[in-house]
């Protein structure tokens, strides 16, 4: 892409109505819009990075099985009354709306009831389970507190799994199959050695623990204890001596950080699937409950906590995986060669943004530096002198020239 043609610019001013760093971050660097308090909208760059981790957590989902769907965000009142949760006290954040002759419908802050209603249309045997089905779609929720960007949206992007198995042993063996996929999520992304499967507590859905993955960072709003040798740790929530007791944790071997819950699963048991009449029929024709598990990742709040945790005093960072391009390429003053350069990269399949503008070199590096793309080629004056380009890494000082020649074995992988 051109970045004359790219209609956002980076702004050399903090934004003054955030405090956090990755929304001032997104922000100045013009990938995300604001349009109020804790909703953002994504602009080309930002939707490039969303894109980018939508496709990671869609490759490890599928390659455990799972089958996509996207659900509707306006759900009817009966199936969550099947359930006991229209009324819960509990879920205290739900947006709710009406039709024009005052139906109420729900606003979709989670899915288990629209789910398990929809599967119930086809699902009646053994023989259909287990299956994983699961959506990328916007979430709503009427936070109280709003104020860290993207870790905290009122709408916001989640992926979302429910699996559906024919007992408690079939349940599990999907349950850890998935934990495993979501580490592979985060390793991907570069957050695999900072991110800790975290006992807590079940929440809402059941009595169970539940799986939280805290990714480690100062801005996060979890409390959580971690055992570095079993690369294990427990929310603060449930933090007792009983339940140390319960999980074979020692007190003295854990050490106090904060978290951000990049995700969450949870074990359903029957609840949803009972409620909503949803059985199955095992060989034998006696009718049986379904065991669900749901499993949660916060697709814009990774997009977050990796603008807070790989940033700089100039700005943004990206890990190659999910950047919005491979190159910057910068030209000063050597457009014909740069076009040229842009053009052979592009074939060669590397996603590359060309600063073609004409601005000054100034102005291109500090813009480049807050994008944050992985490498940067700079062609000028300079550098066909000393024989080449220079290549530099966002996350390094040190820059080297190269043959043009060499330039697209060396950046296409
Ligand atoms: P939190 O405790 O942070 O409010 P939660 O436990 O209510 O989150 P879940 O219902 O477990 O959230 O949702 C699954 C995942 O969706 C979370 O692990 C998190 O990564 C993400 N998520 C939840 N709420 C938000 C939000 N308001 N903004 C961005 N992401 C969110
Ligand atoms: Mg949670």
């Amino acid at each position: 892409m051109k970045q004359s043609r790219l209609f956002t610019k980076t702004s050399k001013t903090v934004p003054a109505d955030e405090v956090s760093k990755n929304a001032q971050l997104l922000i100045q660097a013009g990938f995300i819009h604001k349009e109020m308090a804790g909703v953002y909208a994504y602009m080309p760059l930002g939707l490039r990075v969303i894109e980018n981790i939508k496709r990671i957590v869609r490759e490890e989902m599928n390659g455990v099985g799972g089958q996509e769907v996207l659900m509707t965000t306006l759900q009817p009142k009966d199936i969550w009354e099947k359930t006991d949760r229209w009324s819960d006290a509990k879920v205290d954040n739900w947006f709710k709306t009406k039709l024009v002759n005052g139906t109420e419908l729900g606003v979709g802050l989670t899915h288990e009831e629209p789910i398990v209603d929809a599967v119930s249309n086809y699902v009646s045997s053994y023989k259909d389970m287990p299956f994983a089905v699961y959506q990328i779609q916007n979430k709503f929720r009427n936070e109280l507190r709003a104020k860290s960007g993207l870790l905290r949206g009122r709408e916001f992007l989640m992926k979302d799994m429910y699996t559906f198995c024919r007992d408690q042993k079939q349940h599990e063996e999907e349950y850890e199959k998935i934990v495993a996929a979501y580490f592979k999520v985060y390793t991907r992304l570069g957050l695999g050695d900072i991110t800790y499967r975290t006992y807590a507590d079940g929440g809402i859905f059941t009595p169970r623990f539940s799986d939280e993955f805290q990714t480690l960072s100062e801005v996060g709003e979890d409390n959580i204890y971690v055992d570095e040798d079993k690369k294990i740790a427990i929310n603060e929530e449930i933090l007792t001596d009983e339940n140390l007791a319960k999980l074979g944790l020692e007190r003295k071997k854990l050490v106090q950080k904060k978290g951000v819950e990049v995700g969450n699963t949870f074990h359903l048991e029957s609840k949803y699937t009972d409620a909503l009449d949803l059985y199955y029929n095992d060989e034998k024709g006696e009718k049986k409950s379904i065991i669900m598990g749901c499993y949660g990742i916060g697709v814009s709040r990774l997009m977050g906590v990796i603008a807070e945790l790989f940033a700089d005093e100039k700005g943004l960072m990206w890990p190659a995986s999910i950047a919005p391009f491979a190159v910057h390429l910068v030209s000063l003053g050597q457009d014909e060669q740069a076009e040229k350069i842009y053009a052979d990269l592009s074939a060669a399949g590397v996603e590359v943004l060309f600063d073609d503008r004409d601005v000054s070199a100034g102005e291109k590096f500090a813009g480049s530096d807050l994008i944050g793309i992985p490498y940067r080629v700079v062609i000028s004056k300079k550098s066909l002198e000393a024989g080449g380009v220079e290549l530099k890494k966002r996350s390094e000082q040190a820059n080297e020239i190269i043959a043009i020649k060499d330039l697209i074995s060396l950046l296409k992988k």
